[in-house]
């Protein structure tokens, strides 16, 4: 058994500082759901885990044009279940809703759940080389098992897909991610610049260094239009997406007049499809259209034989979401504008 030290701080500065000093040997940790396995399985071995519940806010805080800040040990459970986020931004509490089991949502906090990191089977088994876990050492998903993994922002290091729900959602709604550094300066990042893609070095999931702490998101104020998330998976419950959908969508006399558009299961971080929201936009939401400007996002796409089918499931899903949303749409556009 390996020992470690643990450390509860009561301040951000504290813990960044305990981790940014710590020369790498450090790490923070919420609820544990996700570390936790890992050190169990050898994946990761920190000497000093620095606990954060109580250095950044538990709270959801909704502003009366609908937009939100979510402190970064908000429980996942406390997060869907909060009021205005089930008000103004359904998307989101369904995608928490649809990712784990109640237990687990109980204890995982926001933070962690945006850095979780990837079920890639390899990445889990330390008997087995992985660039990810230990770079240069080879990918043996490519020639192996690949079926749960990318299919898009890929390389030849690494085409493992990132597995949270929460940030899908979170990438529709345009959030921006706060960060302390350990020396104490604060940035925001948009989630395309949290996340990197694997390119020659797949060990690194995010742009943050050594002490960098998530202390909130922010959530604009949603959007006009209806919103909807939905996962695709290969049991009910308690299983990660093959592929899913966060959509908002507008439709005005028949035409797409607002889209936002993000996949979960299908690239090493969820993924805003931009080129398909701009096909979108002004066109009617029919099957067709939706069919082309989905294959138009996967263009750049290099799915390997056993995880191909992903490109369709997105587009069939994507098919479904909007399609529904454009039903559901019914001449009235707003996300619970009327309560606000
Ligand atoms: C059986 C099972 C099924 C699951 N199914 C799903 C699913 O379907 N969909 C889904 O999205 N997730 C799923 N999860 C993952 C789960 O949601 C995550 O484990 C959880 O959200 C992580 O949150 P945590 O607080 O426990 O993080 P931890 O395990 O404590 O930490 C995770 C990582 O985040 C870092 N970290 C934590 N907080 C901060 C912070 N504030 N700033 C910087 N770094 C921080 C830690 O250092 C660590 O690297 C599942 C987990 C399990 C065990
Ligand atoms: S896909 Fe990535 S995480 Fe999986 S084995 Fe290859 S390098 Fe490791």
């Amino acid at each position: 058994m390996r020992t470690f030290d643990y450390a509860r701080p009561s301040t951000a500065g504290e813990a960044s500082a305990l981790v940014g000093s710590s020369g790498g040997t450090g790490c923070f940790i919420a609820g544990g759901t996700n570390l936790v396995d890992l050190m169990k399985n050898g994946v990761t071995a920190p000497e000093l885990l620095v606990d954060v519940r109580d250095v950044t806010s538990q709270d959801v805080v909704s502003r009366s044009d609908g937009a939100l800040t979510i402190g970064a040990a908000t429980t996942n459970a406390a997060l869907a279940a909060h009021p205005a986020v089930r008000r103004h931004h359904p998307v989101l509490a369904e995608a928490v809703l649809a990712g784990a089991s109640g237990q687990i949502r109980n204890v995982a906090t926001v933070g962690g759940n945006l850095l979780q990191r990837t079920r890639c089977g390899y990445f889990a088994d330390i008997t087995k080389p992985c660039n990810k876990r230990e770079p240069g050492s080879g990918c043996p998903a490519v020639a192996g098992h690949h079926r749960d993994l990318a299919v898009i922002g890929t390389s030849d290091h690494c085409v493992a897909s990132n597995p949270g729900d929460m940030a899908v959602a979170l990438a529709a709604l345009d959030a921006t991610v706060h960060v302390r550094s350990a020396t104490g300066p604060t940035r925001t990042l948009t989630l395309d610049e949290l996340y990197r893609l694997p390119g020659d070095e797949p060990q690194h999931d995010v742009t943050l260094a050594a002490g960098d702490l998530i202390t909130a998101v922010d959530v604009p104020p949603p959007p006009p239009g209806r919103m909807r998330y939905r996962k695709v998976r290969d049991r009910a419950s308690y299983a990660f997406a093959l592929v899913s959908v966060a959509a908002v969508l507008e439709v005005r006399d028949g035409l797409i007049t607002g889209v936002r558009l993000a996949f979960g299961g299908i690239a090493p971080r969820p993924w805003r499809a931009r080129r398909a929201e701009s096909e979108l936009l002004g066109r009617t939401p029919a099957a067709e259209v939706i069919d082309a400007a989905v294959r138009a996002e996967f263009a750049g796409a290099r799915p390997l034989a056993g995880n191909a089918f992903k490109i369709d499931l997105a587009v069939s899903t994507a098919i479904g979401v909007l399609g529904d949303l454009a039903r559901d749409t019914g001449g009235d556009n707003r996300n619970g504008e009327e309560e606000r």
